[in-house]
């Protein structure tokens, strides 16, 4: 086995470990929660070796990274998602790779996202991002829509041609009331889930916590958990 291989596979396990024993602590099945690895800024060999090892969701959060990652590893059976500020003009590539799209926050995007899904003969999966930290704007500092947003975003998605409207995803705010108060950050998300599963259903997804607070996503309730630095590292660069 590389250097490589035998760090990332004890890295998935102590990350395999943590999940296992959340579920447990809050009563939840291990099932009901999806690992998705982040491997920005980390090169195509590791997403090969983490596919090898099991894994079967990543997400990218630059399309210019992301883009030749997913080309270089096409034939491996991965579910891509796109978890970061995503411009108009960088939609028609995304489009070209990824399965689920989980930073969806404003309308132009969803136009956007569905002009290219159809004619690309794709159906995209869309989260809604929410900003817990949205100032008056009503837009994150991060990106994500404001709560009072979701109903009349979730729709446009709903009736948009080429998209499936999935649920809701957040980061967890560094300023504002949720400030270091993860665990109630996901609670607030997981309230807005549940009002948005009364009109849709179908979207069910729950997208919440990151290395350092995926204890607190799982025992709110979230079915993805999206995980970077303690499986691949400490990043090299800003990402
Ligand atoms: C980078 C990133 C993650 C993973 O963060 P870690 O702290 O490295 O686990 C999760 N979600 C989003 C949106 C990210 O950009």
């Amino acid at each position: 086995m590389t250097d490589r291989k035998y760090e990332l596979t004890a890295n998935l396990a102590k990350v395999e470990e943590r999940i296992a024993a959340a579920c447990a602590a809050a009563g939840r099945k291990r099932e009901e929660v999806t690992l998705i690895v982040v491997t920005k800024t980390y090169p195509a060999s590791d997403v090969r070796i983490l596919s090898g090892l099991g894994v079967r969701h990543v997400a990218e959060n630059r399309d210019q990274d992301a883009a030749p990652k997913a080309a270089e590893c096409a034939d491996l059976p991965l579910n891509w998602h796109f978890v970061g500020q995503l411009q108009t003009n960088k939609v028609r590539s995304v489009v070209g790779y990824a399965d689920v799209v989980q930073s969806v926050d404003r309308s132009r995007l969803v136009d956007a996202l569905s002009r290219e899904a159809v004619r690309a003969g794709r159906e995209v999966g869309c989260l809604l991002q929410v900003a817990l930290d949205a100032g008056a704007s009503g837009r994150g500092e991060r990106g994500g829509v404001a709560p009072g947003g979701i109903e009349e975003l979730a729709a446009l998605v709903a009736g948009a041609p080429g998209l499936r409207l999935d649920g809701l995803m957040t980061v967890a705010p560094l300023t504002g009331e949720y400030a270091g108060r993860q665990r109630m950050a996901f609670e607030r998300l997981m309230d807005l889930s549940t009002d948005l599963r009364r009109t849709h259903p179908a979207a069910n997804m729950v997208s919440a916590g990151m290395s350092a607070d995926l204890e607190e996503a799982v025992a709110a309730g979230a079915t993805h958990v999206r995980v970077g630095t303690a499986v691949l590292g400490v990043r090299p660069r800003l990402g």
